[in-house]
C-alpha cells in the first residue's frame, strides 16, 4: 500500500496552516506510513546489479565525488527497479554491474545531463532526474552497450570517426536485439531511429568521414549499420553480444587511419561465430572504394 504522506512533509517547505493540518492527518489517524511499494521493490534488489549515486561532478575524463542514494529517493528507486529488470533479462555471462550518477554537475561549457548517457571513461550511466522514471528500455540498452564496450579512442581522426559510428551502430543493434524491436525510442516513447527505415548514406556523408566536408554524424552512420544487421538477422541477441565483444577491446597497436585497415581489424576482432556476417554487413555499409587498401 502506498503512504506518500511522509515524503510530502520532507518536500514541502513552509506549508500553509491548512496544508500542514492536512499533512498531519495520517499521524492523527494512526497511519503506520511504511515504505511505498516502489521503495519496497527497490530495497529487495538494491545493490545486486545497480548502484545509484548523486552529487558527483563530471568532466569528459572523470566522475568525481558524490554518494550513494537509497531507495527512499523516488528517482533512485525508479532507476534501480527498471535497470535491475533489464540487466536480469540479458544473458547471464554478460550482465554488467551498473553505476548510475543522478543529475551530475557538469563543467562550465558542458551540456547538462537531461536524458541518459554513458560516461566512456568512468563506465557509468549519467541520468537526468527529470526523466529518471520515463527512460525507454531501448534507450537504457543502447547506453548499457556503450558502457560494456568502453572502447578507448584512437588517435587517427578518420579511424576514430569510423569506429565511433561503428560503436553507435552496435549500440543500436544491441538495444533492438535485446528489446526485440527495430524501433529505438527515447523517454515518452517517441521513435528516434527505426532500423527498418534507415537513412541512405550519400557521397557527402562519406566525404565528411575523411574531414573534406564537415558534419560526420556517428548516430546517422551507425543507424545505417545497425539496420544492415537487423535486415540480416532481425533480433539476434547472440549476434549483438558478438558485436559488442568486437568493439570491447582497445584498438591498440593501431591499424593506421585508412578505413579498409580499420574495418578489417574490427572484423578480425569479432568472435568467429559472427565474423563472416559482420564482414558482409560492413561491405553493405561502406562504399566499395573505402574498402580498397590505399
Ligand atoms: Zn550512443
Amino acid at each position: 500500500m502506498k503512504h506518500p504522506g511522509i515524503r510530502w512533509h520532507r518536500r514541502a517547505e513552509g506549508p500553509s496552516v491548512g496544508i500542514a493540518a492536512l499533512l498531519a492527518l495520517p499521524v492523527l489517524i494512526g497511519c503506520d506510513c511504511g515504505p511505498s511499494e516502489l521503495e519496497s521493490r527497490c530495497r529487495s534488489v538494491r545493490g545486486q546489479r545497480v548502484t545509484v549515486r548523486a552529487g558527483a561532478r563530471v568532466s569528459p575524463d572523470a566522475v568525481v565525488g558524490g554518494t550513494e542514494v537509497g531507495c527512499e529517493d523516488e528517482d533512485a528507486a525508479r532507476v534501480v527497479v527498471a535497470l535491475h529488470e533489464i540487466v536480469g533479462s540479458l544473458p547471464t555471462a554478460s550482465r554488467p554491474r551498473l553505476v548510475v550518477e543522478l543529475d551530475p554537475v557538469v563543467e562550465m561549457g558542458q551540456a547538462p545531463v537531461t536524458h541518459v548517457e554513458a560516461h566512456r571513461t568512468a563506465g557509468a550511466l549519467l541520468v537526468g532526474r527529470s526523466v529518471a522514471g520515463s527512460i525507454h528500455r531501448t534507450a537504457w540498452l543502447h547506453e548499457i552497450a556503450h558502457v560494456r564496450m568502453e572502447r578507448a579512442p584512437v588517435s587517427e581522426p578518420v579511424a576514430e570517426r569510423l569506429l565511433s559510428a561503428a560503436e553507435e551502430g552496435v549500440a543500436d543493434y544491441y538495444a533492438a536485439a535485446h528489446a526485440g524491436t527495430p524501433h529505438l525510442r527515447r523517454g515518452g516513447g517517441a521513435i528516434v531511429r527505426d532500423l527498418e527505415r534507415p537513412p541512405r548514406l550519400t557521397a557527402l556523408d562519406w566525404a565528411s568521414l575523411s574531414g573534406v566536408a564537415p558534419g560526420w554524424d556517428p548516430h546517422r552512420a551507425g543507424w545505417a549499420l545497425a539496420s544492415g544487421a537487423w535486415a540480416a538477422r532481425g533480433a539476434d541477441p547472440d549476434l549483438a553480444e558478438d558485436l559488442v565483444a568486437s568493439l570491447a577491446v582497445q584498438a591498440r597497436g593501431t591499424s593506421g587511419d585508412a578505413p579498409a585497415a580499420t574495418l578489417g581489424a574490427w572484423v578480425e576482432r569479432c568472435p568467429r561465430s559472427s565474423r563472416g556476417l559482420l564482414r558482409a554487413i560492413v561491405h553493405d555499409w561502406v562504399p566499395a572504394e573505402l574498402l580498397r587498401e590505399p
